[in-house]
C-alpha cells in the first residue's frame, strides 16, 4: 500500500540532497501512514510535518532523513534518541540495524507509540519520562538524536555519549532553530558544526524548557 507514493517521497528526498541510500532505502521500507493519525493517512507521503495529537507533530521526512543522514547510524550501533512522539524516526533508526533506545515525556504518545512497535515487531526500547536528562543506563550511546528544540546543550547528552559518537540537536528559541552536530573528541572535547533553520516543538524538561 503507498508504495509509489514512499517512491516519490525517496525521489523528493534525493533531490533535495539526501544521498545515504541506506537512508533512502529506510524510507522505503517504514510506512508513514502508520505514524500518522487516520484523518491524515492521505497527506503521509507529502514532505511535510503533521500533527500527532496532544499538540505534537511527526517531523517532515526531509528532516528526519537530514538527522539521519548526519548522525549516520551504523549496524548495531546504540543510539539514543529525545521525542519518540509518532514512532517514525524511531523506526527508520531501527530499519538501519541500530539498537533503538527512545524516551518520550507524553504518556498518551508513549502508550499509542509503544502499541505501534508491538503490533510492527519492532524491537525498541522504550521509556516514559523527561528525556533531558538522557537514560544512562544504558550509557554511553554511539549516538544521540533530539527531536525536539532545546534552548541548549544538556550536559547528560555529552556525558552519556561515546568519543567519536554524534549528537545531532536543534538549539534555539520556541520559533527556530539551528541544528548542531556536535562530535565528542575526548571527554571533555567537543567539536560543533550548524546547520539553519528549523522550527521543531519545545523540549520541556529539567534540562530543556520549563513547563508553564
Ligand atoms: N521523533 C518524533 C517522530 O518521529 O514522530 C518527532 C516527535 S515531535 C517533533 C517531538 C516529541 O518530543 C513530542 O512527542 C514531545 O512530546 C517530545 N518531548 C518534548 N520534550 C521531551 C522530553 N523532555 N523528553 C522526552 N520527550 C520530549
Amino acid at each position: 500500500m503507498y508504495e509509489t507514493e514512499r517512491e516519490e517521497l525517496v525521489n523528493n528526498l534525493r533531490q533535495r540532497g539526501i544521498k545515504n541510500e541506506r537512508v533512502l532505502s529506510a524510507f522505503l521500507k517504514v510506512h508513514r501512514h502508520l505514524f500518522v493519525p487516520d484523518i491524515m493517512i492521505h497527506n503521509a507521503y507529502l514532505d511535510v510535518a503533521l500533527p500527532i495529537g496532544q499538540g505534537q507533530t511527526i517531523s517532515q521526512p526531509y528532516t528526519v532523513a537530514l538527522m539521519t543522514e548526519l548522525l549516520d547510524p551504523q549496524p548495531n550501533h546504540k543510539i539514543l534518541e529525545i521525542g519518540t512522539g509518532s514512532g517514525f524516526q524511531a523506526a527508520i533508526l531501527y530499519e538501519l540495524g541500530a539498537k533503538v533506545f527512545t524516551i518520550e515525556r507524553n504518556f498518551e504518545l508513549y502508550n499509542q507509540t509503544v502499541k505501534l512497535f508491538e503490533k510492527l515487531n519492532y524491537k525498541i526500547a522504550t521509556r516514559c519520562s523527561d528525556g533531558t536528562i538522557g537514560w544512562s543506563d544504558f550509557a554511553p550511546y554511539d549516538g544521540i538524536i533530539v527531536t525536539a528544540g532545546s534552548p541548549s546543550i544538556p550536559e547528560n547528552f555529552k556525558k552519556q555519549l561515546k568519543v567519536g559518537g554524534k549528537l545531532i540537536i536543534p538549539v534555539g528559541d520556541k520559533l527556530n532553530q539551528v541544528m548542531k552536530i556536535v562530535t565528542k573528541i575526548s571527554d571533555d572535547k567537543f567539536s560543533i558544526e550548524e546547520i539553519s533553520s528549523f522550527a521543531f516543538v519545545p523540549l520541556i524538561g529539567q534540562d530543556g524548557w520549563k513547563e508553564k
